[in-house]
């Protein structure tokens, strides 16, 4: 077993100047490795505490990764540290130091004294790579404790372990077998009733496991298979989803990066249609985040900032009756503006938006009253009516993604 803690040096880290992504980043790549990750310590430049929390972590880990403090300033101690603890010297590593030396005539600065520190490593180590900046990392193992050093910017760190940490570690704690992962995404169902519904299958669950993680609204489940043969290891992520998707498929909208608007577009791409919206309460969120996705123009036709009821009155015409009578936050606003913003743009799909982001409480509706309506060239126009809870800007966001799926739902159903 291979039991790894993550000791990230810096005080920037302590004072809150920066978060600790470095773990994050190693963590997942850990996990990946199926290497246990148990313990993440950070610790402030400062000989003393570092030396402290290695000493600690050597009574519980077998692999300690740290990260930081490979630079030339005198804060920059990690490698003296641990030269000092395990009792090897620091050897300059001469072709670190020519890769230093051509990086400072390169750009035509003279190489301070202290330059040369960073092509210090630890003797017997083996030497990672640094492909996008100057102090290379280490790794080496002594008394049966592997030591790995890495820079702390994450665009160097980042690179050298995918490149070299990783491959290092695998041939060290013979990882053989092939670690498949898959990312499903659900949206319209949250988090807890997505467990009860999998309750068994997650309590069940060693290979693949299966880890849930809630964010924006959206819920994801990872899948990781371990197994020697990769086709195996997919098979048996093919069987976990299967048996997912029987009880929560309706929920699921995609894998891994994708995303609801992505997704929208792609669904939209695939019968060559076009797509204008009515955004009042998103005020313009639905479509900058469909514009953002790249080949957006392809199915995008435009919109309508509809806020006031002027605009909704004068540019879409709803009229005023209607809006004094119903209101904005009804079902018949939603229903003209999806349907008066898709042909005014001439578009096949129209999709609207008005409701209460809050926080105050608008025509008597409590904040998170929003409609939905989204209306399809010759077809009957559909209007969903939501209760979100949460901030106005959780609120807002959800919106947006409701717009999505419910016009993924529509066009699967090929209503
Ligand atoms: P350098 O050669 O740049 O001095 P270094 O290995 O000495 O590299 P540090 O000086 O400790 O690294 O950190 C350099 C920068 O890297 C920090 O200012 C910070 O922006 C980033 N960094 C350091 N540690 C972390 C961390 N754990 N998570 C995210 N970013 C980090």
């Amino acid at each position: 077993m291979v039991n790894a803690e993550i000791i990230a040096v810096g005080s920037e880290l302590l004072l809150g100047q920066i978060a600790n992504t470095n773990a994050q980043f190693l963590s997942q790549q850990l996990a990946g490795l199926g290497i246990n990750v148990y313990f993440h310590t950070v610790v402030g430049d400062n000989a003393g505490r570092l030396e402290q929390a290695v000493k600690t972590a050597q009574t519980r880990a077998n692999l300690i990764i740290f990260t930081g403090g490979l630079g030339p300033t005198k804060d920059d101690l990690t490698k003296e540290t641990i030269s000092r603890l395990l009792g090897r010297r620091l050897v300059t590593d001469e072709e670190a130091l020519r890769a230093i030396e051509a990086f400072f005539a390169r750009t035509n600065r003279p190489m301070t004294e202290n330059n040369k520190k960073q092509a210090l490593i630890l003797e017997g180590a083996a030497v990672l790579k640094n492909e996008h900046g100057m102090a290379p990392g280490m790794a080496l193992t002594v008394d049966g404790i592997t030591y790995m050093l890495l820079p702390g910017p994450p665009k160097e760190m980042q690179p050298m372990f995918t490149k070299y940490g990783a491959p290092f570690l695998r041939g060290v704690f013979s990882l053989s077998g092939r670690i498949e992962s898959r990312v499903l995404r659900f949206f319209g169902i949250g988090e807890s009733a997505l467990e009860t519904a999998l309750a068994d299958l997650i309590d069940a669950q060693s290979n693949p496991t299966i880890a849930p993680l809630a964010n924006d609204g959206e819920v994801t489940l990872r899948l990781t298979a371990k197994h020697q043969d990769q086709a195996e290891a997919k098979r048996l992520l093919d069987e976990a989803e299967a048996a997912i998707l029987t009880r929560v498929g309706r929920y699921c909208y995609g894998y891994n990066d994708e995303t609801l608007f992505t997704k929208t577009l792609e669904r939209l791409k695939e019968r060559g249609w076009t797509i204008a919206a009515a955004e009042s309460l998103t005020g313009g969120l639905f479509l900058e985040q469909l514009t953002a996705v790249p080949g957006a123009s392809a199915a995008v036709s435009g919109g309508v900032v509809c806020y006031t009821n002027g605009v909704k009155e004068h540019l879409l015409g709803v009229p005023r009756p209607l809006l004094e009578t119903n209101g904005a936050v009804s079902e018949p606003c939603a229903r003209l503006l999806a349907e008066n913003v898709r042909t005014m743009c001439d578009a096949d799909v129209g999709i609207s938006f008005t409701g209460v982001a809050g926080p105050d409480p608008l025509e008597g509706h409590p904040p998170g009253t929003v409609y939905v309506g989204i209306a399809i060239r010759g077809r009957d126009t559909t209007v969903h009516r939501l209760a979100l809870s949460g901030t106005r800007d959780a609120i807002r966001t959800r919106t947006a993604k409701y717009g999505c799926f419910f016009l993924l739902e529509t066009l699967a159903a090929g209503r």
